[in-house]
């Protein structure tokens, strides 16, 4: 990986973290990077990080910082991946969707959204250099089973390396999109078919990784030359720890899948960003279904954005420091 950048992202606090009086703020900030973190035992920790976002940063902000350069350089051939961190409820699929991805609601859009837009404008001024192709799939991983999001009567879809293409995900529906909002079409169908899965499957989406795939593939008109940018958005499972107490079944299981992939996750980025110790270079990314699909658009010439999603709550203390650390862990170098 030649590039990360790691930022963190307080919602506001929630009615309920509002309504509860024992319950306070747990994040001081100084600046547009650093700010003061009060843990359990009220000690004062400062974190630096590539960028911090307040309760009041708004999702054009976000985009701005973290995502536009990612999608300027898949556009490119340039592989990024965008990655969406942090325990249930700290924001995620708001910071990645926004309220709905069609909405209207132009203020709150996500990054998803915004994504999609900045490519599509890119790709129409740069019309008269290269034809450009996209193709979009969708898929979510739930104990450790990938589902075809655009397509669910597909079976678990397997995940193949080849020579030439790099990873591939055997089967699964690409469809190929011409503009944004052909693509936001799909985009919605996925997120509609996630629904009805979670339903039939009586499971919640905050225990399953979503993935979308984009594939910008370019043609150059003066030489013919083909060169293809791989872009990966990812809202993962929430990363809260399993209840000590209630956790049985699969509950449990699925807790234990998803702290597996969680950590397999935090293995690559960490022996990615070791760069000094290249020379013992095995990155783990068999280890789970996650790293496997990201392989390529994480290794090689190419970019991570890591948004770390937190509660400023004083309630949620703990779970909001093992976030930073993941954050902070995959920022060393
Ligand atoms: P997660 O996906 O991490 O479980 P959500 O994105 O669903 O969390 O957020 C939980 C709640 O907090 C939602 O009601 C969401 O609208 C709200 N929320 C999260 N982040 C923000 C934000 N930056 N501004 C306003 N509301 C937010
Ligand atoms: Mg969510």
């Amino acid at each position: 990986m030649s590039n990360v950048t790691v930022c963190a992202r307080f919602r506001p606090r929630s009615s309920k973290e509002l309504r509860d009086h024992r319950d306070g703020v747990c994040v001081r900030g100084i600046d547009a990077e650093t700010f003061v973190f009060q843990d359990d035992k009220e000690d004062e920790l400062t974190f630096s990080l590539d960028g911090v976002f307040y309760e009041d940063s708004p999702q054009a902000a976000v985009y701005e910082f973290l995502a536009l350069p990612i999608m300027r350089d898949a556009v490119n051939a340039i592989n990024g991946t965008i990655i969406t961190y942090g325990q249930t409820g700290a924001g995620k699929t708001f910071s990645m969707e926004g309220p709905g991805i069609q909405d209207g609601d132009d203020h709150n859009k996500g990054l998803l959204p915004r994504v999609v837009d900045g490519m599509f404008g890119q790709i129409s001024s740069s019309k008269d250099i290269a034809k450009f192709t996209v193709k979009l799939s969708m898929v979510e991983i739930y104990m450790e089973k990938v589902r075809d999001l655009l397509d669910l009567s597909k079976g678990n879809i397997q995940i193949k390396e080849t020579k030439t293409q790099g990873i591939l995900l055997s089967d699964v529906t690409e469809v190929p999109v011409s503009d944004s909002a052909e693509a936001l079409q799909y985009l919605c169908t996925g997120l509609a078919n996630r629904a009805v899965g979670e339903t039939q499957m009586n499971m919640s989406s905050s225990r399953s990784h979503c993935a979308y795939l984009f594939t910008i593939q370019q043609e150059s008109l003066k030489d013919k030359r083909v060169k293809t940018g791989k872009l990966i958005l990812v809202d993962l499972a929430g990363s809260e720890k399993a209840d000590k107490t209630g956790a049985e079944g699969r509950v449990l299981e699925e807790a234990k899948t998803i702290n597996k992939s969680l950590s397999a996750l935090g293995n690559v980025i960490n022996a990615l960003t070791s760069g000094s110790s290249s020379k013992v270079n095995h990155i783990p990314y068999r280890d789970s279904k996650l790293t496997r699909i990201l392989q390529d658009a994480l290794g090689g010439n190419s970019r991570l954005a890591l948004l770390c999603c937190c509660s400023p709550s004083t309630s949620n203390a703990s779970e909001t420091l093992s976030t930073l650390r993941f954050g902070m862990r995959a920022k060393h170098i």
